[in-house]
Formats: structure tokens, sequence, C-alpha cells
């Protein structure tokens, strides 16, 4: 590709694409190939600024403050629409940015869809409350009012699903917003917001800005006119987000990934456990937040269920994400390729046995390839047992029963999700009180649904996505005190 034919994404500001102020733009790379295929525009502050004003006047002034909650609703539901009729065309374009298996990202834009048609649903279905006090002759009720303009700042992983997550629920509750995708996959997020445009949305509601996290994310976050941050990524962003709003006292949401457990107890369906293990920490490389990154399994069955896991995994084909064939897809990015190599590195050094692959593969493609790789003799006080990953890389730690199960589950510094794999229903439920985690699976693992909430216990994050909560932490509260016979005394004579 000739840099004539190179596709050049600008930032969404104000319903029109617009090149950034800079001129400047960066290279986006295929994982596969690792190839340049498209220029990302490389925003500055006077990009943010730009955007910020767009959303801040569309929500202060433009039609969009005057629309009621069902005609958001009705446009939401018409997005829903778009993103069904262009799931594939999104998905290429994911696909090529971040690796993901094609059926796999396919399938997950047609499920954003349904955030979409779910938040459409619950536009005007959000409903205050009259609020009996002990003061005669007033009514009081609330008002929940959209929080204002709502920073979107996102990872490479599932671009437009975490994406979504925000952006829908921040839309039903009638906030604007500026987007911030992460700058290994942008341009769908720019494709994306042409779609809101066609939907009938009015410009300045939706804004894309591309670039870096210190160039375009901090002063997306620094910005007077924002009032809250839906951010997913990782645990120092976070952070240094969370300080950096806490200085213009904004809300956060912020969903830090984790190091998952999933308990294998020996009273349960082996068959079906080893499955949820396996997609638990394979699906999408080991990408994702929710990965099930630590396998306690009850000491009696260590041996098996580990001979389980290695006969289900050690066939699995590494490739082409395009090629329906491919089972495990390249890692999205050089610097992710690079931490996940050293962990493999770091695993052995700590004296855990490397059971299953453990290898990168420079044979294929660009070479960003880490073969599923599991460790044992893996005790929960090694790196590898504490800290994320991201990668298709499972340590296996035997426990003795609930008690140990519960304490090596929750001695993390993270709390996202756990899985529990048992037939005991007695032991479902105790495991579900005591497990430190915002979702907890039985018998199951990464069923995530929109009307659901998700979100972090401990350092996993603050907050929660999906559901009718997800609305809220775009809403403030308003008290209203009407009178309607209060006798007010006089404030100068003494009762
Ligand atoms: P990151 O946290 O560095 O970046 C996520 C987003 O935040 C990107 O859009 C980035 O540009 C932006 N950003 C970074 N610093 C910022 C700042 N100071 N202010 C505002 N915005 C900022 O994540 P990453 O580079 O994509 O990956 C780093 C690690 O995060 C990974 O190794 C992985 O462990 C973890 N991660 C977690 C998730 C998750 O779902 N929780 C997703 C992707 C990555």
């Amino acid at each position: 590709m000739t840099a004539s034919q190179t596709p050049a994404f600008q930032h969404y500001i104000n319903g029109a694409e617009t090149p950034p102020a800079s001129g400047q733009y960066f290279e986006t790379q295929s994982p596969y190939t690792g190839k340049t295929w498209g220029l990302v525009a490389r925003g500055s502050a006077a990009d943010v600024d730009a955007a910020v004003a767009a959303a801040h006047a569309a929500f202060q002034d433009g039609p969009w403050s005057r629309l009621s909650a069902t005609e958001r609703g009705r446009l939401l539901y018409r997005v829903a629409e778009l993103l069904r009729r262009d799931a594939e065309k999104l998905a290429a374009v994911e696909m090529r940015d971040n690796g993901k298996l094609a059926g796999e990202v396919t399938s997950q834009v047609r499920y954003v869809a349904e955030y979409f048609q779910y938040y459409a649903g619950l536009a005007d279905k959000v409903q205050s409350h009259v609020i009996p006090t002990d003061k005669k002759g007033v009514t009081c009720f609330t008002r929940y009012e959209a929080k204002g303009v709502a920073a979107i700042i996102t990872p490479w992983n599932s671009p437009l699903t975490l994406t979504s997550w925000k952006l829908a629920p921040a839309l039903a509750a009638g906030c604007t917003t500026v987007i911030k995708p992460s700058e290994f996959t942008s341009p769908s997020a720019v494709v994306f917001a042409q779609l809101f445009k066609e939907a009938g949305f009015p410009d300045g509601v939706v804004n894309v800005v591309t670039g870096f996290g210190s160039e375009v994310g901090n002063s997306l976050v620094e910005h007077p006119d924002v009032a809250h941050v839906g951010f997913t990524g990782g645990e120092a962003a976070g952070c240094a987000i969370y300080q950096a709003a806490a200085k213009g006292l904004k809300t956060v949401t912020l969903e830090l990934g984790g190091k998952s457990p999933n308990i294998v107890f020996d009273d349960a369906n082996l068959d079906q456990a080893v499955k949820g293990v396996v997609a638990g920490i394979f699906a999408a490389a080991g990408q994702t937040c929710i990965a099930g990154s630590r396998l306690l399994v009850q000491r009696s069955i260590h041996d098996e269920f580990v001979g389980r896991l290695i006969e289900l995994v050690k066939d699995a084909k590494l490739g082409d994400p395009e090629d329906p064939t491919t089972q495990i897809g390249p890692i999205a990015t050089r610097p992710q390729f690079e931490k996940i190599s050293s962990y493999l590195e770091i695993a052995r050094q700590e004296g855990a046995t490397c059971v299953l692959g453990g290898r990168t593969r420079p044979d294929l493609g660009a070479g960003w390839f880490v073969e599923p790789t599991i460790f044992t003799n893996v005790h929960n006080g090694m790196r590898i047992a504490q800290e994320e990953v991201f990668g298709p890389v499972l340590s296996v730690i035997p426990f003795d029963d609930e008690a140990d199960a519960i304490r090596i589950a929750n001695d993390v510094l993270y709390g996202l999700a756990a899985g529990v794999w048992t037939r005991s229903l007695h032991r479902s439920l105790l495991m579900s009180e005591k497990l430190r985690a915002g979702t907890v699976w039985i018998n199951n693992y990464r069923s995530t649904s929109f009307t659901t909430p998700f979100g972090g216990y401990k350092r996993s994050g603050i907050g929660r996505e999906s559901g009718t909560e997800a609305v809220m932490e775009y809403l403030k509260t308003k008290s209203v005190w009407m009178s309607s016979d209060l006798d007010l005394p006089n404030p100068f004579v003494k009762r």
C-alpha cells in the first residue's frame, strides 16, 4: 500500500470529519501482518477544546437539550438498527486493528446493537420519586438530570463494545459525549460515530477525538466543561484519570481489569468446567479484563483436570483472524506482546512449571503470537498469580477446601470477576457471598449482558456499567421542594 492509498481517519467533531489542528497523523497497524493499514488524526488540546465546545453547546442550547426522553430513546433505537445493518463493515475495521477473530468481532458488534436497543427502551423509564417528609405543607420530589458532557476513554481489546457500554447509557441519560478511543484501535470509533448523524442525532452529541492518552486523554479529563469520565483500561491510566478528575471534582466510572479466579471443586461437572476454564482464559487470546487467569482447582482432581485442559487446548490453531478455521488470533499490540513475553520468563524464574505452550511464535504473521500457555506449581504469592498479564497465560493453583479457595481467590488486589464450578447449591451460595468480586459466575464464565450491572471491587474499579445502574452514573439528583400550604414563619419572631 502506498502512502496515497493508505486511508486516513479524521476526528469526528460537531457532525463532521475534522482534520487535526496540528495537521499530524500517526500510523495504525494490523496485528497479524504488522503492516500499517491506516493513518489516524493525532489529536491535541486544540481538538479536545473544539470537541468539548461542540458537546457543551449541544448539551446547553442545541436541539438535543430540548428532546424528550422518549425522543432520545427513538434515536437510540435507530442506532441499534444501523448497527445491525453495518455490523460486518464495522467488525472488519475493528478486526484489522486488534486482531480478534472475525466471527467473534462480528457477533460482538451485533451484540452492541442490543445495548442500544436496551437503553432506547430505558431512556423514558428512569422515574424520579415523590418523597414524604417531616415538613407539613410541602411536596418534595426528585429530578434526575443529565450530568453534561461525558468523556469516554477506551482501550484496544473490545473497542466498540467498551465504548457502547458507556455511550448508550450516557445518551439515554441526556448527556453529550466526546470519545477518545485507544491509539491502537481508533478507526472503528470514527466510522461508528458517523452512524449517529444518519440516525438523526443532532450535531455535537457524539464526537470523537483520536490520539494518545498523554495528548488527548488528559486534556479531555482536565477540561472544565467535562462533567464525567467513563474509562476502561489499565490500572495506571485509571489512577491518573481518577487523580485528574478529582482536581475538577468530576465523577468517574473506572473499569480496570483483574486477576480473576476460576474455581473448580471436585464435585463439579468437569466436562463443563474444562470448557468454561478454557474459554475464560483463551478467548480473545486472554486479552480481556474478565480473563479467568487463575485456575484454582481442588487438590484431589488437580492432575486429572490439568490433563483435560491440555487435551482441549493443545491443538488450538493460531493464525490469521480472518481465516474462519483460526481459533486463537495474534496479540493486539506490540507492547502487549512484549509484556506477555516477559511474563513467560518471570513465571519460569519464579519456579512455575510450564505444562503447555510457553513460547512466542515468530513464524506466524508479524510474529505477535503467544501460544496458549498453562503454568502449574504456581503459588498465589508469585507475580504470575498476582499481576494482570492480559494474555493467553493460565496459572494453576491447588486448594484444599472451601475456606482455602476463598482465601486464595480473595488474596489479590483486584476483584473484577470469579467463576465457581460445583454441583452443590450450598457451596454456590456460600462462594457467591464470600468472593470479593463484582461478578460471580456459577457453572458458567464470561456471561455478560446489557441488563446486568458490571464492574469491579477493590482495584478493579469504581462504578457500574450495563443495566439500569449504568444510566444512573450519567445522572445527578436534584431535590425540589414545593410549598402547598406551608405557613412560613417570620424569621425575626422567636417561637
Ligand atoms: P491504557 O490504560 O494505557 O489505555 C487505555 C486508554 O486510556 C487509551 O485510550 C489511552 O490512550 C488512554 N490513556 C492512557 N493514559 C491516559 C491518561 N493519563 N489520561 C487519559 N487517558 C489516558 O491501556 P492500554 O495501553 O490499552 O493497555 C495497558 C494495560 O491495560 C494492558 O496491558 C492491560 O493489562 C490493561 N488493559 C485492561 C483493559 C480492561 O478491559 N480492563 C483493557 C485493555 C488493557
